[in-house]
Order: structure tokens, then sequence, then C-alpha cells
């Protein structure tokens, strides 16, 4: 699948992560790029990686070091865009993977930024509040010579969120000496956030999620959901689903898996979740399974809502679902993908299905420059509107070309970057 020429130099092969799945989905819509192929290069090398030692001093006196990461991954058609991950897996090729596929995203829906992401190899729950904010800090000022609100500008992902952007926010602001909103999203209302940013993710996932169950006459009132992850992603998204009168029947998160035949009561499982950290343990629930029967659950709408490479060839084949709706990137791999496809799954990709929260981080930013400020009523349409021309554009190329609907997005996220790549031409 890879030759050597296509993998940077400083991952190994061993190493190729979910990046190596992203070369693989340019590979295959290659085909498809026409004249732009020659192009197509710039797709398999993130324009810039920038890898940080994080060091910070520890509430007991000892220092601990982290290692960090910030990759742009393409900004032909304008500054990066990505959100910060916090986790203890975080590894080089994965940063590389989320960043281009932000690319694709961004394009795919046509919001004018580039692709980039963040991380830090850390598990946060280890850390004290003080740790997490000097750790954030110091990150932020490291990676500080690459973004700005022109540059490169950060948001929330797993295991970050409005306080994190906050911090984000003011750590660049000092450093630059006066307060600049417009270099994060996600951030809190009252430091320049936007209304309806903290679940315009989930509601995109749900807003994109109807259109396709309606392409395929499947009715959300009574449709079995499935859920993988209960953060603001997977949250969010069940939420939605439940007051359209769906069932969500299972929720997996890191520590537990419930079931309930009937439906779980999400906004009861939310406090629990609050209270106790994790859904596992939820007393509202019929049946407490196993991690790996998850997969086996019998439901209309699967939605993988945690990490990347979830769905794989050794799973697939056993997942009982009509559509799989990707809210978090990366999900399933493409030996997966060929799977579902052969058995009749529609699979929404994670470039249209989670495309909202960039699109609500857009009106952020926009917000921010101007210093105006819209209605939640306003953005909640605005995005409703976006997502779902943005889903059946991608269907209907899909139909057209006669290929999957992840290929008809990255055929349009591709042809829009390197149609800006050759406008642009290359400098000197
Ligand atoms: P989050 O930190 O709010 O929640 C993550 C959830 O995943 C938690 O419920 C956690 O328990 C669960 N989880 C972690 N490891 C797991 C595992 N091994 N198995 C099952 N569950 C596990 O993060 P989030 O912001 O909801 O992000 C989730 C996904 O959505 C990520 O892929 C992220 O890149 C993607 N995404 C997030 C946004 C956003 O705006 N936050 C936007 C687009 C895409």
């Amino acid at each position: 699948m890879n030759t050597h020429h296509e993998i940077p130099s400083y991952l190994t092969p061993t190493e190729i992560g979910p990046w190596g799945d992203y070369i693989e989905q340019i590979e295959r819509v290659t085909p498809y790029l026409g004249s732009l192929s020659r192009w197509v290069e710039t797709m398999k090398r993130p324009k810039r990686v920038l890898i940080v030692d994080v060091p910070i001093e520890r509430d007991n006196g000892t220092i601990t070091h982290f290692e960090g990461y910030r990759v742009q991954h393409n900004t032909s058609r304008g500054p990066g865009k990505g959100g910060v991950r916090f986790h203890q897996n975080v590894t080089l090729s994965e940063v590389m993977a989320l960043s281009a596929w932000m690319t694709i995203k961004n394009a795919a829906v046509n919001v004018p930024f580039g692709g980039a992401k963040g991380g830090i190899r850390v598990d946060p729950k280890t850390l004290s509040l003080g740790e997490l904010q000097r750790m954030t800090r110091r990150y932020t000022s490291e990676i500080g010579i690459i973004i700005g609100p022109n540059k490169d500008i950060p948001a929330p992902d797993v295991n970050t969120n409005e306080q994190t952007m906050a911090w984000m926010m003011d750590t660049y602001s000092m450093n630059e000496g006066s307060t600049s909103t417009g270099v994060v999203t996600g951030k809190p209302i009252s430091l320049g956030g936007s209304l309806g940013r903290r679940e315009a993710t989930g509601r995109g996932v749900f807003v994109v999620g109807a259109e396709a169950a309606n392409t395929i006459g499947l009715a959300i009132p009574g449709a079995r959901i499935a859920v993988q992850g209960f953060g603001n992603v997977g949250g969010v998204s069940a939420k939605l689903f439940a007051e359209a009168g769906a069932k969500v029947v299972a929720v997996q998160d890191h520590a537990g898996t419930v079931f309930h035949e009937n439906g779980l009561d999400v906004s009861a499982l939310q406090a629990y979740v609050t209270a106790h950290g994790s859904v596992a343990g939820f007393p509202g629930a019929e049946e407490q399974m196993s991690r790996d029967n998850f997969w086996d659950v019998q439901c209309d709408i699967m939605i993988p809502a945690a990490l990347e490479q979830q769905i794989t060839e050794s799973n697939a084949h056993r997942i009982r679902a009509k559509i799989i709706l990707e809210g978090a990137n990366g999900p399933t791999t493409p030996k997966a993908d060929d799977i579902l496809h052969d058995r009749g799954i529609l699979v929404v990709p994670d470039v249209i299905a989670n495309a909202g929260g960039v699109t609500v981080s857009y009106f952020e930013w926009v917000q921010d420059f101007s210093s105006y400020f819209w209605s939640e009523d306003e953005i909640n349409q605005r995005l409703t509107r976006l997502m779902r021309d943005a889903f059946n554009s991608v269907r209907h190329i899909a139909e057209d070309k006669k290929v999957s609907l992840r290929t008809a997005a990255f055929l349009v996220g591709c042809t829009r970057v390197l149609q800006a790549r050759e406008l642009r031409g290359l400098y000197p």
C-alpha cells in the first residue's frame, strides 16, 4: 500500500497507525481527481510538524516532561484549524492523521480553513487542576510560535474543553501583550465563545444522521441507536436522537458499556456520568455489557464517537446496524469500510458527519473578528442548513460516480484544496 517515499522519514513503518488509514483513503480518491492528481502528493505530506517538550512542576515539587505536538497539514485555503487532544495514547501518527482529516473536512463543508491538530501524550485524569493548567499553558506557549487567529486556531477535542480553551487564549494573549480572543474556538461564552458551539458537533451528527436515515427510509422515532463515547460528541448526539424519539439502546465509554432494550434514559445517564465519571454501573441499565459485546448490539444507527480505528476487519462483520454515523474522527479503517460496503451498511464519514463542530467554530471566529455576536437560533439554523447541504451534495456525487460517501467527500475536499494549491502555485 505505502511505498517508502510516501511515509515521512520521521514515522517508522511500525508507527504508521491512523496516518496509514488516511493515506489509503487518499489513494482511493486519486483516480477521480483528473488533472489535479498531479498535486496529490501535497495531501500526503503535512506542511509543518512541531514537536514540543512540555515540562511542568508537579504539586509535590518534582518535574515531569510531556511530549506535545501541533501539526499543520495544509493551509492552502486558509489558516490551520483543528482541536487539541490530551490522551495517554497520543502519537505523532495520530495527530498527523487528525490534522489531515481536518483539511479534508474544512474543504468538504467549505469553511475557509486549512487543517491542523494538536495533542499532548498525557492521561489528564492523573493531573491536579493546577498541574493541568500549568501543562496547558506551557504547551500553548511552546506552540505559540505557529498558532494565531490568522495562522492556526486550536479548539477542544478529546479530554479538552472550554476551560482548556480559556487558558490557551489567556496564555497566547499574555505572550502577545493584548487580548486575542480569535486564537482559539470553543471558548466560554463570556470570553468570546459562540452560543451553540458546545453542542455543535453532536447537533451536526444528529442533523446528518437524520438526513442519511431519510435516504434509506428509516424513521428516527423508534430507531435503535448504539453510541460509543459519551463525551461532548457522543453525549450530545445521544441526547438529540432521544429527544427526537429514538431509543438509545447501548452506550459505551472508556470504562463500561450499558444496555437497555427499551432505550436508556439519556438525561439520567448524563447525570450519572457527571457524578461518577463513567457510564459503568449506571443503575438504570438493564444490562452491564462486556466491552466486546457492544459490536453485536442490534441497532439501526451505530455512532462511534470515541477514538479512531474502532471498527476494523475484526469486528466489521459482526455489526448489526443499517447506518454507521461517524461522530469520531477515523473510527473505521479502510478494510472495515470495504466489509461494511459489501454488507450494505451505509457509512456516513467523519469529514461530513462531525463537521458541525468546526462549522460553528468558524462562526465563532467570524463573531470574534467582527465583535458582533449572533443568537443561538441563528447559529443552529445556519448550522443545520450547511450540514444538510454538505451531506446532500456529497450524496449526489457518490450516486453519480458510484463511490462511497467517504470517497465522494474526499473528492469534494481534495478538489477544493488542490484547486487552491494550483491557483496559488508553488513558491518561489
Ligand atoms: P470527550 O473527551 O468529550 O469524550 C470522549 C468519550 O470517549 C468519553 O466518553 C470517553 O469515556 C470515551 N472513550 C475514550 N476512550 C474510549 C474507549 N477506548 N472506548 C470507548 N469509549 C472511550 O471527546 P469528544 O470531544 O466527544 O471527542 C470524541 C471524538 O469526536 C474524537 O474522535 C474527536 O476527535 C471527535 N470530534 C470532536 C469534536 C469536538 O468538537 N469536540 C469535533 C469533531 C470530532
